[in-house]
């Protein structure tokens, strides 16, 4: 058998000529660990998560392993739980990590993000403020959402004061954390106090409109809970007024005059965002309604052709870091992990 080397592994052009590779050269090299651990990530990338951390297993019980092997061991094994997924596991070795990574960032990272994922908050807080810590950093941002979520879930254990601390920690940390802002207003409308909520519904509208999806959804259910769902039209305009190009916002407009049956409006508002995004569909199925109800079926036609033309549907948000499409809004991208970039 001819001789293995690393770089003959590394030019293999397919996973499966890698596999191969890699177990001739971890039967000539039994004591490489890393080989093995490679095995077994390539293992878990070809959909066999269960080989993968039976492999890696075996590795940690090795009792000469380095202290940085045996880190990466672990974070295999992580990564292989995640994938089969079983929580619990990934879990109690991210826990099992942290006591032998206390100032390694890579692992840290990856167990801040396991925490994350899974919101685990009061637990990422901490992994997060350590590898600020170890990298002499600081991330007011991401501490405030932290601890906006911390304060949220305790709020609803209905543990009020506790939760409210860490609300006005979050806005303590970065005076414009969007969901700590969000979150806040949530709660004194709780209370019925919906001066305050409102105020700082507002807020967020001025200083952060790329937030503004989440407030709209929680103001109309406010203020319809109120029986003062006819403000939401002045809100709407007013915050048009400063954004008259905010498609969605022109569509929530449109969809509202609908309902109130004011349907000339509703016609306006929509062609409004037609002329925007053409290919947007809700705007495009709610004017063909309309124009249905009107019974003007030369209109409804063409835009019907039009809807047929549209192949790639361009509705829902897009993360701004890696691009990835959502349906719903969301505060972090499940994708790349990252925290605000949804939009
Ligand atoms: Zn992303």
């Amino acid at each position: 058998m001819e001789k293995l080397q690393y770089s003959d592994i590394l030019i293999s052009e397919t996973r499966k000529e890698m596999v191969d590779k890699l177990e001739r050269f971890t039967r000539a090299h039994p004591t490489d660990m890393l080989a093995y651990l490679k095995l077994g990530d390539l293992e878990r990338e070809n959909g066999s998560s269960k080989v993968a951390t039976r492999l890696h297993k075996t590795l940690l019980a090795n009792p000469s392993t380095s202290p940085e092997i045996r880190r990466r061991i672990y974070r295999s094994i992580i990564r292989d739980y995640i994938s089969i997924p079983d929580y619990e596991s990934t879990i109690s070795f991210c826990k099992e990590l942290e006591k032998i990574a206390r100032d390694d960032v890579s692992s840290l990272q990856l167990i801040d993000e396991v925490y994350e994922d899974n919101q685990l908050w009061n637990e990422a807080l901490q992994i997060r403020q350590r590898i600020l810590k170890l990298k002499d950093a600081t991330d007011n941002t991401t501490l405030g959402i932290l601890h906006s979520f911390i304060g949220k879930e305790l709020l609803k254990q209905g543990k009020g004061n506790e939760g409210l601390k860490h609300l006005k920690q979050s806005l303590k940390l970065d005076e414009l954390c969007v969901t700590g802002m969000l979150f806040l207003a949530e709660y004194y409308y709780g209370k019925n106090r919906d001066k305050e909520a409102i105020s700082l519904f507002m807020k967020i509208l001025k200083e952060m409109p790329g937030y503004s999806t989440p407030v709209f959804e929680r103001l109309e259910k406010l203020l319809y809970e109120k029986g003062r769902f006819s403000e939401m039209v002045t809100i709407y305009e007013n915050f048009l007024n400063d954004h008259p190009d905010h498609s969605p916002t022109l569509l929530s407009l449109a969809l509202l005059y609908k309902k109130r049956g004011d349907d000339a409006q509703a016609v306006d508002f929509l062609k409004r965002v037609l002329e925007l995004d053409s290919k947007n569909i809700e705007a495009i199925k709610e004017l063909v309604q309309l124009y249905l109800v009107s019974k003007d079926s030369p209109r409804a036609t063409e835009l019907i052709d039009q809807l047929l033309h549209i192949l790639k549907p361009t509705t829902g948000f897009r993360c701004e870091n890696c691009g990835h499409r959502f349906k719903d809004f969301l505060f972090r991208c499940p994708n790349c992990k990252k925290w605000m970039t949804i939009k």
